[in-house]
C-alpha cells in the first residue's frame, strides 16, 4: 500500500511475529503513546504479554490476517520468514512497512545478492545451484572452501554446508534437503561488522555507528561499539547501508551485515546479508544511544521524524543464550550493566533468553574494569 499514512500517538501498530524483537518494539511503542497488536502462531511468545492485543493463528490464515489488519493502523514484521503472500494480503488492507517487496527480496539469498551486486556493492562470489550438477559447476567456478546455503529460510547458520577439499558434493547438497541453493566463496574475513540504520517515510536516513560482531555456533554472541576500525571504513559501511535503503525505498530499521577483509590494496567491506527489521546487533542502542533501534523503527513506520542515533559512549552487548540467563543476578550487580530479559520460560540450548548492555564510559569503571569475567 503506497499511501503515505502518517500516524499520531494513540494509533495501533500491528506486529507480525511475537519474539523478543516484537516484545522490545511493543515496549518502545508504549513509551510513545502507541499500542501494539501482535500476530503470531505461538501461544507463549514473549511479545504477547507486552502487547495490548494478540492474534494467535497460522501465518497464512487469511481470515485471521484480515481481522488483524482491520484492527491496526500500520503493520510491520519482526522476522522475515512469514509468507510473502501474507504480507501482500495485509498490505492491501493496511500499509505494511517495510514493504512486502522488500520482504520478498530479502527472503531469497540469490535475489538479494543479485540486488546488492547490481548497486555496485561488493559481495562474496556466488552462483545459483538448483541441482547436484549445478553444484559441481559452481564449485569448479568459485573453488573451495565455499559455502552452500539454501536460498530461503536460513538463519543463524542453519541451512548451510561448508564445502572443503575432499567434501562429497552430492552428500553436501543432500544434507540441505535439496532445495534451490546458492554457493558462496568462503570469505577469509578479519571480522564481521554490521550497520543498523533507519529510513523514514520522507526518505531521511539515520545510521548508528558500525558494530563489531562475534558469533558462537553461528549465533551472535557480542556486539561492540565502536568497532575498532578506522573512520573511513565506518563511513563506507554506512554509505553502503544508505544506498541499499534508498534503492529499496525502505521504511523502517534495517541491518546490513558485512565482512571486513584485508586485500593487498587495503581493507574492504563485502555485504553478506540484509535483515529487513530491527536486529540483534542493534540491541546496544536500547541503553547506549539517544534513540534506540526499536523506537526508531516505530518512528519510521508511523511517519514520525527520526531520532538522533548518537551513542552515549563505548558499549558492549552480550547475548544471554540458553543457560547464560542463570547469571542474571551477577549482571544486575555490575555498574553500567543493563539487563534485558525476554520472559521466556524455558532456557533451551541456543535460545536467545536476554542480553546485557555494558556501558564502558569512565563513570562506570570504563577500561579499568576487568571485562574477562563478564564476557563468555
Ligand atoms: P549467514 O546466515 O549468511 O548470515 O551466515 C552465518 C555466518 O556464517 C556468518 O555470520 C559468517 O560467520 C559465516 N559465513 C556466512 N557466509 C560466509 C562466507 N561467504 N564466507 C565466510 N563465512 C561465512
Amino acid at each position: 500500500m503506497t499511501t503515505e499514512t502518517r500516524l499520531a500517538p494513540g494509533a495501533r501498530i500491528g506486529i507480525v511475529g511475537g519474539g523478543q524483537l516484537g516484545r522490545m518494539l511493543a515496549l518502545a511503542a508504549a513509551r510513545l503513546g502507541l499500542s501494539c497488536h501482535v500476530y503470531t502462531d505461538r501461544q507463549d511468545d514473549p511479545a504477547i504479554e507486552i502487547a495490548a492485543a494478540a492474534t494467535v493463528a497460522r501465518y497464512d490464515d487469511q481470515e485471521a490476517l484480515a481481522r488483524f489488519a482491520q484492527a491496526v493502523d500500520v503493520i510491520t514484521y519482526e522476522f522475515e520468514n512469514i509468507p510473502a503472500q501474507s504480507a501482500e494480503f495485509l498490505d492491501a488492507i493496511k500499509p505494511v512497512r517495510p514493504s512486502p517487496a522488500v520482504l520478498a527480496l530479502t527472503q531469497d539469498r540469490l535475489v538479494e545478492k543479485n540486488f546488492v551486486a547490481s548497486l555496485g556493492i561488493e559481495v562474496a562470489p556466488f552462483a545459483q545451484v538448483d541441482d547436484a550438477g549445478a553444484l559441481a559447476r559452481a564449485v569448479a567456478q568459485i573453488g573451495r572452501p565455499s559455502i552452500l546455503k539454501t536460498r530461503r529460510f536460513g538463519y543463524d547458520g542453519k541451512g548451510q554446508a561448508l564445502i572443503r577439499e575432499g567434501s562429497d558434493l552430492a552428500v553436501a547438497f543432500r544434507s540441505l534437503g535439496g532445495p534451490p541453493c546458492i554457493l558462496e566463496g568462503f570469505v577469509p574475513f578479519l571480522s564481521e561488522v554490521s550497520v543498523v540504520a533507519a529510513r523514514g517515510l520522507d526518505g531521511d536516513f539515520v545510521a548508528w555507528d558500525v558494530g563489531l560482531n562475534t558469533h558462537e555456533h553461528h549465533i551472535l554472541a557480542t556486539t561492540t561499539v565502536p568497532a575498532g576500525i578506522d573512520a573511513d571504513l565506518r563511513a563506507r559501511a554506512r554509505d553502503k547501508a544508505k544506498r541499499i535503503a534508498e534503492a529499496l525505498d525502505y521504511v523502517g530499521v534495517l541491518a546490513v551485515e558485512m565482512f571486513l577483509v584485508s586485500t593487498p590494496t587495503g581493507k574492504r567491506l563485502l555485504v553478506n546479508e540484509i535483515a529487513p527489521r530491527v536486529h540483534n546487533s542493534g540491541h546496544w542502542t536500547l541503553d547506549g544511544s539517544v534513540t534506540s533501534q526499536f523506537e526508531q523503527h516505530v518512528r519510521a513506520i508511523c511517519g514520525f521524524p527520526l531520532g538522533v542515533a548518537r551513542a552515549h559512549g563505548p558499549v558492549e552487548m552480550i547475548n544471554l543464550i540458553g543457560d547464560d540467563i542463570l547469571r542474571w543476578r551477577e549482571f544486575l550487580g555490575v555498574p553500567g550493566a543493563c539487563l534485558h530479559l525476554y520472559g521466556k520460560s524455558e532456557a533451551r540450548p541456543g535460545r536467545k533468553m536476554g542480553h546485557v548492555t555494558i556501558m564502558k564510559n569512565a563513570e562506570f569503571g570504563g577500561a579499568e574494569r576487568d571485562e574477562d569475567d563478564l564476557t563468555r
